[in-house]
């Protein structure tokens, strides 16, 4: 799905990477100088110099628009080995094993919902067996750390969870909001629009169908505009059922459209005379009445480089013609 077909509900993974990246390359660097200077931690600064460096290279190729997915993969797998080093071998007292606290907030963000669970429980299970590892046996306390560090990275944890999950619930409202019809359920005119700049990359013979129900008004006038609602939804069901294609629009009223890829005139008109004798068989039923439907179809095919709006008008034109040789008819 194109991300910049709807709004995003947060911030993108990608500009959270790049800003992560910063963070990380400067936090490595101070600790780094830190850890050499002071403590001459040499296998820890080591890993810190490498974090400092791949922090750097992740921000600026972020910058330059050349992120990858798997920047987001290296840099957390090394701050997370980073931290759980830290917390295993410098005194427990520096307060490293904190940082792990912070690490659920960061794969939810970045990599969502199941990776989000499945890290924060590696993490949890790791900094808890090295908390009960290094704390004084004889008093009894790693229980007590262990619980009290748990129940925290517990809530931490489940804050994150629960507003992943309702992101991705608002991110999916948006999306239908933005690119489904309220009333049949299927793409509208604004997905119509986005797909088709992305189904023109990857094909190259690509064909629009119009389809317009013949003298619809009089269905509204004769059995009313709920029944005349029921029957836009029953065709497009047809439509869906008949097709084995993803790619049916309503345009608007009583306009729909079909794309097809990668076919022949001669096929495309073929589709079209079997819809157009699918809905001429099907029979639509009001509460009381049967009602039977024709409709018009204009095809048109892609010409190179010809704009949405002309490919458009030009399947328009078709079914104008369609209408004006009779109805229930296609042209092309
Ligand atoms: P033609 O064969 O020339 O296409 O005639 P037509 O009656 O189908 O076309 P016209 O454009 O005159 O009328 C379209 C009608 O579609 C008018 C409008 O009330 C109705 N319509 C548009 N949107 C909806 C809708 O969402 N629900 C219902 N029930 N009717 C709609
Ligand atoms: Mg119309
Ligand atoms: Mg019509």
């Amino acid at each position: 799905m194109n991300a910049q077909r709807y709004p995003q509900t947060s911030v993108s993974p990608e500009t959270l990477h790049k800003w992560l990246s910063a963070l990380l390359c400067v936090l490595n660097s101070v600790y780094f100088l830190l850890n050499m200077l002071l403590v001459q931690k040499l296998g820890l600064g080591g890993i810190q110099l490498i974090s400092a460096f791949f922090g750097g290279y992740c921000f600026f190729a972020s910058l330059k628009g050349q992120y990858q997915p798997w920047h987001s993969y290296t840099l957390m797998t090394i701050l997370s080995v980073n931290i759980l080093a830290s917390a295993s071998i410098m005194e427990l007292v520096a307060g490293a094993i904190f940082w792990s606290l912070a690490l659920p907030i960061w794969y939810y963000s970045l990599f969502g919902l199941k990776k989000g669970i499945c890290f924060s429980a590696v993490v949890m299970v790791s900094t808890a067996t090295i908390l009960f590892l290094r704390t004084d046996t004889s008093l009894f306390m790693p229980y007590r750390t262990v619980f009290n560090f748990t129940l925290a990275y517990l809530s931490i944890w489940l804050v994150c969870h629960l507003y992943e999950v309702q992101r991705q619930k608002t991110s999916a409202f948006l999306h239908s909001l933005a690119l489904e019809d309220a009333l049949t359920g299927i793409h509208n005119r604004h997905a119509l629009k986005t797909d088709f700049s992305a189904i023109r990359k990857k094909f190259t013979r690509i064909h629009m169908l119009i389809i317009d129900i013949d003298h619809f008004k009089r269905i509204n006038d004769t059995f009313g505009h709920d029944i005349g609602d029921a029957v836009l939804i029953n065709l497009a069901n047809v439509l869906k059922q008949s097709l084995n294609t993803s790619d049916i629009y309503r345009l608007g009223g009583e306009e729909f459209v079909v794309l097809f890829k990668e076919m022949e005139d001669i096929q495309a008109k073929e589709w079209a005379e079997k819809i157009r004798q699918a809905i001429e068989q099907e029979i639509f039923h009001s509460h009381k009445e049967e009602i039977k439907l024709t409709v018009s179809i204009g095809i048109s095919a892609l010409q190179p480089q010809q704009e949405f709006t002309d490919f458009l008008r030009a399947a328009d034109e078709k079914l104008y013609q369609a209408k004006h040789e009779g109805r229930n008819k296609v042209c092309f």
